[in-house]
């Protein structure tokens, strides 16, 4: 395996062939005083998660399934934005090995509209200060099959392009990424140096979608995200809406 050419993302990787979940392992480092950067990698996780309860489930040491330990000093209310910051990561990482890929808004990176990345932010806050955030990140690579239950909506890398990948230069590219972005990210506490490069990738652009608010869905055409991570949907008035992620899902049409 390569070594990581990162100043702090990633400089500190521990590996296990098992664990329960990358996110709580890496929580339970923290207790333990680990330090901002440092990366949990496993083989396997026996209770992998998503958002919102949803479960993360992939077989033994075919995908990377990894979370970073993240020590930030700004405020807790900016913290969301970093899933984002990582979804662009990750798409960088797979841009760079000449896979066609895209981000759907907010979280997922997709392949041929199919999820080959799930993205996982967490947080831990302690007197009003972020304590921890921890991003988890399970990715799709050399999987040669996917389960009857997300054969429409998931895919690997492999089943795209027919080829393997080193698993760990994978990780390392995201590292790469990671840090640059992140280090863009705490200077504005918006995403407002890599709008462009996350526009560039944005799988939704131009694109019809529903709106999945619980008041009132509607529908409209998605534009692009602003500074804030907010997703323009245009609507047929010719309104444009500000799509906050967390409030809402979109789907496409
Ligand atoms: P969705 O992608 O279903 O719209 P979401 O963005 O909230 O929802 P995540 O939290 O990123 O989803 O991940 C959990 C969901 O991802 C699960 O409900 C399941 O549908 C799907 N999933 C689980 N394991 C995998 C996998 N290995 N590859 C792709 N998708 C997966």
């Amino acid at each position: 395996s390569k070594e990581i050419n990162t100043k702090w993302a990633g400089k500190t990787v521990h590996f296990a062939k098992e664990t329960d979940s990358t996110n709580e392992w890496c929580k339970r480092m923290s207790k333990e005083n680990a330090e901002h950067g440092t990366l949990a990698v496993a083989e396997f996780q026996s209770a992998g998660k998503g958002r919102l309860g949803r479960k993360w489930t992939a077989p033994e040491g075919s995908s990377v399934m990894m979370s970073i330990l993240l020590k930030p000093e700004f405020e807790p209310q900016y913290a969301s934005m970093l899933t984002l910051v990582m979804g662009l990561s990750v798409a960088q990482a797979v841009c760079e090995l000449g896979v066609e890929v895209s981000i759907k808004w907010p979280n997922d990176v997709v392949v041929s509209h199919k999820k080959i990345c799930g993205i996982l932010t967490e947080m831990g806050v302690q007197d009003g200060k972020i304590r921890e955030v921890v991003i988890g990140v399970g990715l799709n690579v050399n999987l040669k099959e996917i389960q009857d239950e997300l054969k429409d909506k998931a895919t690997s890398l492999y089943l795209e392009t027919g080829k393997t990948y080193d698993r760990n230069r994978l990780i390392g590219l995201v590292m790469e990424k990671f840090e640059i972005n992140y280090e863009k990210f705490v200077q504005t506490c918006d995403l407002s140096m890599m709008l462009d490069d996350y526009n560039m990738l944005l799988a939704n652009k131009s694109q019809p979608v529903r709106v999945l608010d619980k008041i009132s869905p509607y529908e409209g055409v998605a534009l692009e995200i602003d500074k804030d991570g907010a997703l323009l949907v245009r609507v047929q008035s010719g309104e444009i809406r500000k799509v906050c992620s967390g409030e809402v899902s979109v789907r496409g049409l």
